[in-house]
């Protein structure tokens, strides 16, 4: 009997390695994986005469509030609509009228979270292991009179509840700056950046 009570003990002791594994899992992942944390996203502005490019990568947790790959209907819908929703720059990105952008083209898709170069890629799909990814959308937008470009405004936060902060990049000729935009203030200013 003893002998039975000493393999329970250390079934229970296992058991406990268990549950507490997938936490500390969670957490090396998002340290080997570097800056694609939940509430996060990231948006490079590259402006240039007339011509705007961005760039936004966003949790799939941000967007669409799950990072696993869409299987149900439901999940497939939700993923199409926050496509359609970020392929409409403008809309997401509001430019100031005056500046008369439009936009040239637009790519939307939701990827896996992309590893580091020289990590380890082979337990990738292990049953248990925490997945991510993200949406990533490019775009490019040519302003009439880019001179009018002296802020954004964002309906993001609204449009996507697990969106808490944006970190931006602006690069023009003059240089770079950072900013970031958030759900209490979903707006930048531009003025000077030129
Ligand atoms: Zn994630």
């Amino acid at each position: 009997m003893a002998k039975v009570s000493a393999t329970a003990a250390s079934a229970l002791a296992s058991l406990a390695i268990l549950v507490a594994l997938p936490a500390l899992a969670e957490q090396a992942e998002h340290r080997q994986l570097g800056p694609h944390v939940h509430g996060q996203g990231t948006l490079d502005i590259a402006i240039d005469g007339n011509k705007i490019e961005m760039e936004l990568v966003a949790p799939g947790m941000d967007i669409v509030g799950f990072e696993h790959v869409a299987t149900t209907d439901d999940q497939k819908a939700a993923v199409e609509k926050a496509k359609a929703k970020l392929t409409d720059v403008l809309n997401v990105f509001k430019l100031p009228v005056a500046a008369k952008c439009k936009a040239d083209a637009a790519n939307v898709e939701s990827r896996k979270e992309t590893h580091q170069p020289g990590e380890k890629d082979d337990d990738d799909d292990k049953p248990g292991e925490p997945q991510h990814s993200e949406f990533h959308a490019t775009y490019t937008i040519t302003c009439e009179a880019p001179e009018n470009v002296t802020g954004l405004e964002t309906v993001y936060f609204s449009d996507f509840a697990g969106g808490q902060l944006l970190n931006v990049n602006v690069t023009t000729p003059k240089g770079q700056t950072q900013a970031q935009m958030t759900r209490a203030k979903p707006s930048l200013d531009l003025t000077g950046v030129m």
